[in-house]
């Protein structure tokens, strides 16, 4: 490909399978279905099904059941990570051969002892390096994190706008590989989005911060920086996120029509009187489209 030539869409909704879908995740799977169909690109289906403690069996299939219940289609055969171990192995072992993956002995309490407060806007302490230069004596590796580079990450989120953070500061070294030996969701997903030409990640607020850690590992990987568009998450009536973990209740399918229309209001549209599901989506379509229209060249973006 030369410098000019702009690769075509590819976009991709990733659920991870812990229940079924609910009027918030229907948020975001709405979103990226339509910024694909907006632009005639393709929109992929993958099951992060990486957090094998929080998978509930049989939950993939409901949720494949109700996108296609409500007109929404993927291109292509789903793939899950469950059987995309051995590819994340291979990048994790490249990471180590380049000294850039180093072994952690610290706990969570420790971690909490030694570090800074956290950020503005994040949640969790910045990793202190406290293993950056090998483990204490006597100590044994639990985790595996990255060596983060200095510098600040700065990208422009087509809902969100410009953001930018400084990962190595206010985040620290963070985990690829878990204290219980699980792949972390940040290294796993930068591996998924590069490995299947995702050029466009369109999810839920609650992932905006992950996203500067993931454009540092898809620099460092030699990956392509997707675009990014990051929908407002849909809160319960007390201010929590819609969640499996709230026991916000499944989508309701018998009336998909208003299922639909609660989601695309959710993202500031009005409803639409559609004569059916198809009519339902090309119309969410072609206002999407001129809401969201494709960025100039000079936007920050996929590069
Ligand atoms: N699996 C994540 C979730 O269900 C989404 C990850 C992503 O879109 O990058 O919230």
């Amino acid at each position: 490909m030369n410098a000019f030539s702009v690769p075509s869409y590819c976009g991709r909704f990733a659920p991870s399978p812990s229940g079924p879908l609910h009027d918030g995740s229907l948020v975001a799977a709405m979103a990226s279905h339509l910024d694909a169909r907006a632009r005639q690109g393709r929109w992929l289906l993958r099951i992060e099904d990486i957090d094998a403690p929080r998978v509930v069996a049989g939950a993939d299939r409901l949720i494949m059941q109700q996108l296609q219940a409500l007109g929404m289609r993927w291109d292509g055969e789903p793939v899950w990570q469950q059987q995309r171990l051995r590819r994340y192995q291979e990048v994790f072992d490249g990471l180590l051969e380049r000294g850039l993956v180093y072994g952690c002995a610290c706990t969570r309490q420790e971690i909490q002892a030694a570090s800074r407060p956290p950020a503005p806007g994040s949640h969790e302490r910045p990793y202190p390096g406290t293993c950056r230069h090998g483990v204490a004596a006597g100590r044994s590796v639990r985790a595996w994190r990255l060596r983060v580079p200095e510098g600040v990450e700065r990208f422009n989120d087509r809902w969100a706008g410009p953001q930018q953070q400084d990962v190595a500061r206010d985040v620290g070294d963070f985990t690829l590989k878990r204290a219980d030996g699980l792949w972390a969701y940040q290294f796993v997903v930068v591996i998924d989005d590069a490995d299947q030409g995702v050029t466009d990640v369109v999810r839920g607020a609650d992932l905006l911060d992950s996203t500067a850690r993931q454009r540092v590992l898809q620099r460092i990987l030699g990956a392509s920086l997707p675009r990014t568009l990051h929908v407002p998450l849909a809160l319960d009536e007390r201010g929590q996120k819609l969640s499996k973990q709230n026991h916000a209740p499944a989508l309701d399918l018998d009336h998909p029509l208003q299922t639909l229309n609660r989601a695309w209001t959710f993202l500031g549209f009005e409803a639409l009187a559609a004569a059916g599901i198809e009519d339902f989506w090309s119309r969410a379509t072609a206002a999407w489209a001129q809401r969201f229209p494709w960025p100039g060249p000079q936007d920050d973006g996929f590069k």
